[in-house]
């Protein structure tokens, strides 16, 4: 079936092998293609100047009739000249025109046309050389198309106009009728029209929004249809009456309310059939740990299997120790795999696991492996998200029988940016941090300050406190980087920190070395750790109350308040000082403002205006598309409404039946195809 729309663009006038390959090489390849180029900008015609008002060397739109013949002058070989006047009753312009022989021949005394250019005063009176000429019936909005393949504006446009002619009673409407309805949307055909050739600034800001919204419902579509395929699939329903009060009794402080409150939440899911698919958000330090404990002791009392999954090997370890000992007051165990446990101890790990004998496994990426199986898994956690990609969530859920599925964030981000990158799970918010937590007071300072703050430092370790000091080493970067790095660091201690007890925590550590030095800095032995970033998420050492963060310029917002999160964990009031000599103004301004707030979610939110969603989400690795239309931060309303008009729509099962649905399922297919992220299984 031939729709015009599939067709190959070399049906169009005037493309011949030779052009469709150049328009191939820009991407466009079928009809559709063209219709689907927008326009870089528009052109608006529809208000021109008057010739008395025009100004030096701006650009300008009139509207003015012929008021002399052209006429030609021959420069030299291969360049010809044509020069005329025009008249708009307000005054008189000359417009100049290089070897268009063709239009000049049109432009004849009396008649009136639309010339769009850079006005130049020459002596009393103004010229425009080479403006773009349009008839008066053309004195709408006109679109301009980015330029390849060495085609002119014009061509461009004809060809777009062909398309749109072709295909445009062929377009179908993707969105349902009652939604277009309810959000006040433009149609799809409309929409295409007005986009390419709009009839005045409303209509194509109506043809944009149009786009964006059905962009971000598509990509909303396809979450929730993640979602609804996953809640098709059975999990084991845990639904043995649990007496938590053993667990609680065992935790050295009582859990706040919001900690309660997501436990239950978490409970609740699973005693259902249904796969759990729950993201919680707290801030850095809210007390995520002790929910994910709740939650796996719940698993595990009900005889089935866990397992948690951290970004990093220090965090994989610290939790690691963290569950072994408070499980094993009541006999549950736990094993450790990460990409440095020796064969012997994997294989002897492997069936613990499948003899059921291994309540929990905690671990790094490593536990995504195809070799881990466990006899009864009911419970995934992912811990400190952030690292991990929507592919690799699916990843994990696809272990065994679907098991459920917890996401502990590592920096809470605004609800709107959630439904994004979380947006096919349900959320708990932990919106109450342990009481008696002070905030962490942060100061910005030049390294003119050094001798001061790493006194304050001694002092604040003679009255046992511990501190950070992280300096920006590259953990991948050449050796020489590294060497650099850890020579600046050698420099900090030897000048500030001597006669302390100093260690180094770095990524190229082996994972024994970096688990000595953290225990001793645990234990209280080591009073300094200079470090790196590896100790950005999760690391929790109660006692540490001093973060000094070098370059800290180097630093986004989000990573910033990671660092910062390593102290003010316990009831010791906590500093944080930011040494940066930067003189840039923006980025001044970025970390006192940063010293402002200690509330994650502003953090983020700025973070994100800063930085651009693409880097903030990591495109890439987060598994999401590139958005053609939306813009994350512009569009934040629109994505709210179009992420419930999706699930509204999910909601209705009769929906998909209906044949109008088949287009909306092959559009979220196509957009979905960029992020090899299989949204049916
Ligand atoms: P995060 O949410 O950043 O992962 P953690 O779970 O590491 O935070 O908890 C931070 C610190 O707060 C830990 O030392 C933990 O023992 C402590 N903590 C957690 N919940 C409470 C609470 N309800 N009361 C007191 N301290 C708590
Ligand atoms: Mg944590």
């Amino acid at each position: 079936m031939d729709t015009g729309f599939e067709s190959n663009v070399s049906i169009l006038d005037g493309i011949g092998k030779r052009r469709a390959e150049l328009l191939a090489a820009a991407g466009i390849c079928r009809v559709g293609d063209l219709l689907d180029y927008f326009p870089r900008t528009y052109l608006d015609l529809s208000e021109p100047v008057s010739i008395a008002f025009l100004v030096d060397g701006v650009q300008a739109v009139v509207r003015a009739e012929i008021v002399k013949p052209v006429r030609k002058v021959r420069l030299r070989k291969n360049m010809t000249l044509y020069q005329f006047a025009v008249d708009d009753g307000s005054g008189c312009l000359e417009i100049v025109l290089f070897n268009q022989e063709y239009v000049a021949a049109q432009m004849a005394v009396g008649k009136e046309f639309i010339f769009f250019g850079t006005a130049t005063r020459k002596g009393r009176r103004f010229e425009m050389a080479s403006p773009l000429i349009e008839t008066v019936d053309n004195a709408g909005i006109l679109p301009v198309y980015r330029l390849f393949g060495g085609f002119s504006q014009k061509l461009v446009r004809r060809w777009v106009e062909q398309a749109l002619k072709i295909s445009l009673p062929n377009i179908e409407e993707i969105l349902p009728q009652d939604i277009l309805e309810r959000y006040g949307l433009m149609s799809r055909r409309e929409a295409y029209s007005a986009v390419h050739y709009p009839q005045n600034m409303q209509t194509l800001k109506e043809a944009q929004h149009r786009f964006v919204f059905e962009e971000l419902f598509l990509f909303s579509l396809g979450l929730h249809t993640i979602r609804a395929n996953r809640q098709k699939k059975t999990a084991p329903a845990l639904d043995k009456e649990i007496d938590m009060s053993d667990f609680y009794a065992a935790i050295p402080y009582s859990l706040t309310r919001a900690q309660h409150r997501v436990i239950e939440e978490c409970i609740q899911d699973m005693k259902k059939d249904i796969p759990m698919t729950r993201m919680i958000q707290g801030d850095v330090g809210s007390g995520k740990t002790v929910v994910a404990a709740a939650v796996i002791y719940y698993t595990v009392k009900n005889s089935k299997q866990a397992c948690l999954m951290a970004p990093t090997e220090i965090l994989a370890v610290q939790h690691y120790e963290y569950f072994r000992d408070l499980f094993e007051k009541f006999g549950l165990s736990c094993a450790l795999l990460t990409g440095s446990t020796k064969p012997a101890q994997r294989r002897q790990i492997m069936e613990q696991l499948q003899s059921g004998e291994m309540d929990l496994l905690i671990g790094t990426h490593a536990l995504i492996q195809d070799f881990v199986q466990f006899r009864n898994l009911a419970l995934t956690i992912v811990d400190e998200q952030h690292r991990f990609g929507l592919k690799q969530r699916s990843q994990l859920s696809q272990k065994g029988i679907c098991p459920h599925m917890l996401v502990m964030s590592a920096t809470p981000i605004p609800r709107s940016l959630a439904l994004i990158l979380y947006g096919e799970m349900d959320l708990s918010v932990i919106d109450e941090l342990p009481a008696g937590r002070k905030r962490v007071s942060t100061f910005l300072v030049s390294s003119d300050y050094h001798t001061r703050m790493y006194r304050y430092l001694r002092e604040q370790v003679a009255q046992g406190g511990q501190a950070y000091v992280v300096c920006p080493l590259v953990e991948n970067g050449e050796d020489d980087s590294l060497k650099a790095a850890t020579a600046y660091a050698k420099e900090l201690t030897n000048l500030f920190l001597r006669g302390l007890d100093v260690r180094y925590l770095h990524g190229r550590m082996s994972a024994t070395e970096k688990e000595n030095v953290l225990h001793d800095f645990v234990d209280g032995k080591v009073k300094v750790l200079v470090c790196t970033t590896v100790i950005e998420v999760g690391v929790n050492v109660p006692n540490a109350n001093i973060m000094i963060i070098e370059n800290a310029e180097r630093f986004g917002l989000s990573q910033l308040h990671q660092l910062r999160g390593r102290v003010g964990r316990g009831t010791k009031k906590s500093y944080c000082f930011l040494v940066s000599d930067t003189e840039n103004v923006v980025t001044k301004e970025r970390l006192s403002s940063f010293c402002a707030t200690n509330n994650g979610f502003e953090i983020s939110r700025k973070d994100l205006q800063m930085r651009g969603p693409g880097d903030f989400f990591g495109q890439r690795q987060s598994g999401l598309p590139l958005f053609r239309h939306a813009d994350l931060i512009r569009d934040m309303e629109t994505l709210s409404a179009a992420h419930e008009a999706a699930r509204q729509v999910t909601q209705n099962p009769a929906w998909f039946a209906e044949p109008s649905s088949v287009y909306l399922k092959r559009a979220v297919l196509h957009l979905f195809d960029q992020t090899d992220l299989n949204i049916l299984s």
